[in-house]
């Protein structure tokens, strides 16, 4: 027998059977495409940002291991996302790495890590990875915060972590403060906030982050200009800093990410200006949508629309007839009775969800 007729049998017998059972995070191909599918940030940085990047990166020597000292970044952080002064921060390669740090600090084999659900299916993979047990707490036929549940369910499962997207994704929700405060105090355990979508809303629980012994925030920069460098922040009491960072695999944060961080940092306004463009072409683009044949547009404070498809197409039907088109969408008909025909959008730039509207009044006229 030749090696390679004996993997299939060692994986079989090594690899856990929940892992086997998986599809890795589906990433599209999207060469050529109308990439409307990730909530990324469709304009690119203008020239004088990318030469002081260019610049940065140049002069990061590459042979010596991330310093230790990121006191400067810390700082930098702090003052450009409003970060209180007296707060930690941890950092990752992206926020779905601080996502496993939290749930490997907290959970104990079968504990529960909570979300509200739908909402970011990262927190339920990354429970699972870590030997965590998930339990999503279904969210109203609307798509609302179901609160009522969501406090027999922590009552019921005493989650070690309670992870809430504000606002949530897929859905664009954002969920009431009073709903969030019930939750923080009901909680036994930790209570994280992610505000990777927290750009597009004047909402934000950053300046209490540190007002309740157990809430941690937790940000991204993916979406607002740089998902490819890879970098999220999470604020919080520094005791509960201390405690996450001891799972950090060290030097997660790359020296050329660093660099690039800090140069971007110092042109902090046009990250803001490219987030207001989305944030003001939102509504335009949910109104467009919604006044096609069949369609209905959640609300969103998010940079991107989640919306149900009930009329002569359904759901998977939209969605493979924009792919022809060469249009990437997220589809999540068949991810949640909740979701049912249900295709997530990006806010794209005008041209972008011009070409979206042109070609969904074709199929949905056809
Ligand atoms: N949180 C939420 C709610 C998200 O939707 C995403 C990305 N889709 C992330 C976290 C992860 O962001 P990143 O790893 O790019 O920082």
């Amino acid at each position: 027998m030749s090696p390679a007729a004996g993997v299939a049998g060692r994986i079989a017998g090594t690899v856990r059977a929940d892992i086997r059972e998986l599809a890795a995070y589906p990433v599209a191909h999207a060469e050529g495409c109308i990439k409307l599918d990730a909530m990324e940030c469709p304009y690119e940085l203008p020239p004088q940002v990318r030469d002081d990047i260019a610049r940065a990166v140049r002069d990061t020597p590459l042979n010596r291991y991330p310093a230790a000292d990121l006191s400067a970044l810390r700082q930098a952080v702090k003052t450009a996302f409003g970060v209180p002064e007296a707060a930690g921060l941890l950092f990752g390669n992206g926020s779905d790495e601080l996502i496993h740090l939290i749930v490997q600090a907290c959970c104990n084999p079968g504990e529960a890590v909570l979300s509200p659900w739908p909402s970011f299916v990262y927190f339920d993979m990354a429970a699972r990875f870590d030997h965590a047990r998930f339990v999503g707490v279904p969210l109203t036929a609307d798509l609302e915060l179901d609160l009522p549940a969501m406090l027999v369910a922590i009552e019921a499962h005493q989650p070690k972590v309670v992870f809430l997207a504000v606002p949530n994704n897929p859905t664009g929700g954002l969920w009431p403060d009073d709903a969030i405060a019930a939750i923080i105090a009901a909680a036994p355990g930790l209570v994280v906030l992610d505000e990777a979508y927290q750009p597009f809303t004047d909402a934000t629980w950053m300046p209490r982050v540190l007002d309740a012994p157990n809430v941690l925030v937790m940000r991204t920069v993916s979406k607002i200009g740089l998902a490819g460098l890879r970098f999220g922040y999470l604020a919080g009491h520094p005791d509960w800093i201390a405690e996450l960072d001891k799972v950090r695999p060290p030097y997660n944060l790359d020296v050329l990410t660093q660099a690039a961080l800090t140069a971007v940092l110092r042109h902090k306004p046009v990250l803001d200006e490219q987030a207001a463009r989305l944030r003001a072409d939102r509504e335009p683009l949910a109104a467009a949508l919604a006044a096609l044949p069949g369609v209905r547009v959640f609300p969103s404070a998010g940079n991107f629309l989640l919306v149900r498809f009930s009329g002569k197409l359904d759901g998977n039907a939209v969605h493979q007839a924009l792919k022809t088109r060469k249009i990437l969408i997220r589809n999540f008909s068949n991810a949640h009775p909740l979701l049912a025909d249900c295709l997530r959008i990006s806010v794209g730039a005008p041209a972008e969800n011009a070409a979206l509207l042109c070609a969904l009044q074709e199929i949905l006229s056809a």
